[in-house]
């Protein structure tokens, strides 16, 4: 395994990724409502990446046919943009990423569409929320299964399923390095943090059990018990003295809880 140390210049590119990619949510975000499709969603999206000169991450990634994951209700992750409408209640994932000057942002959010159910909610909340309780040991001299357990205790105690199948990751200059984050403990201490690595932290969490299954399309990641499913995701750069990590994917007016 070989985790990638970035320099001042691709720190500087991955900011600007990461902008970009966080902005590219924001517009979805702002135009997620009743009656609009997924596909809608992710025109808007390549649009506004294009548009700062950058290019979709996730466009043809393993073959991926579109700019966004657009993942609704019981979709866990991967969903595929189409002609689905979104209804009042439903509760959406989007996952982004840009790239510029060669390297990679990734982020998600889940949204409501809206009116939604106190219950989805608090999925939605406890799911950021975890997050925040994984970066909060993101910090150089840590070993890395501190960010896991810290998701996972924040989600399990509210009764939540962590999902395995998937984990957050290493990026760069490649959208997925080394090494691989789980939102879960697996009796691995991990690797040992350092200042400039460079991290996408994405827990994804069910009201019910973990476990997943895919669809017949090869991509879409769904519950198996049909419970909903939020996912929060972030782009973060650990700094030097033990500091907290420097979130590359935060709009300038999402504050540190955007
Ligand atoms: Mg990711």
């Amino acid at each position: 395994m070989s985790v990638t140390i970035k320099s001042g210049d691709e720190i500087e590119a991955m900011r600007k990724a990461g902008r970009i990619t966080a902005d590219a949510i924001k517009a979805v975000g702002a135009a997620v409502r009743p009656g609009i499709t997924t596909k809608q969603l992710d025109i808007i999206a390549e649009d506004y990446i294009r548009s700062m000169g950058a290019v979709p991450s996730f466009k043809g990634l393993y073959g991926f046919p579109a700019s966004i994951c657009t993942s609704v209700n019981e979709q866990v992750v991967h969903g595929i943009p189409s002609d689905r409408v979104l209804k009042e209640g439903d509760i959406i994932s989007i996952d982004a990423g840009a790239c510029i000057e060669g390297f990679h942002g990734d982020a998600a959010r889940t949204f409501a569409v809206g009116e939604i159910l106190p219950e989805h909610q608090k999925l939605i909340d406890v799911t950021e929320k975890s997050f925040f309780c994984g970066i909060s040991f993101a910090k150089a001299g840590n070993f890395l299964y501190k960010i896991s357990g810290a998701i996972q205790d924040c989600a399990e105690g509210e009764g939540y399923g962590v999902v395995r199948d998937c984990v957050g990751h290493g990026i760069g200059k490649a959208m997925h390095e080394d090494p691989d984050v789980p939102n879960y403990r697996n009796n691995k201490r991990g690797i040992k943090l350092r200042a400039g690595m460079t991290l996408a932290i994405e827990p994804m969490v069910n009201i019910g059990t973990h476990k997943v299954r895919l669809l017949s399309d090869r991509w879409t990641l769904v519950t198996r018990d049909g419970s909903y499913s939020a996912h929060y995701e972030n782009t973060v750069l650990i700094l030097p003295d033990g500091r907290e990590p420097e979130i590359l994917t935060m709009s300038k007016d999402q504050g540190q809880k955007g």
